[in-house]
């Protein structure tokens, strides 16, 4: 099935149609392969018209300091475990 998959344009078709209208072979291939089921649902060629932006990615400063709130938080989580559970003798 892999050989024969969808087209961006034929997937963004298949989003405008009413349920049950879609061209027999487009829908048979849709229900049948997975790849261009999560293509269909997640992301492909949309039609015209409902073009949206894609979301910037966040900043390499920004995602390292969620990652080190992460691992203060993890910190904090243990430290706060052995305080619970007393030393180690
Ligand atoms: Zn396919």
């Amino acid at each position: 099935m892999a050989t024969d998959c969808l087209t961006d344009a034929e997937i963004a078709s298949l989003r405008d149609v009413p349920p049950g209208a879609a061209p027999g072979k487009l829908a048979q291939h849709l229900a049948s392969c997975d790849r261009c089921q999560a293509r269909a649902l997640f992301g492909a060629a949309r039609s015209p018209g409902k073009k949206r932006e894609m979301p910037a990615l966040p900043s390499l400063g920004r995602a390292l300091a969620l990652l080190a709130m992460v691992v203060l938080a993890l910190l904090g989580f243990f430290w706060t475990l052995t305080r619970l559970t007393g030393p180690p003798d």
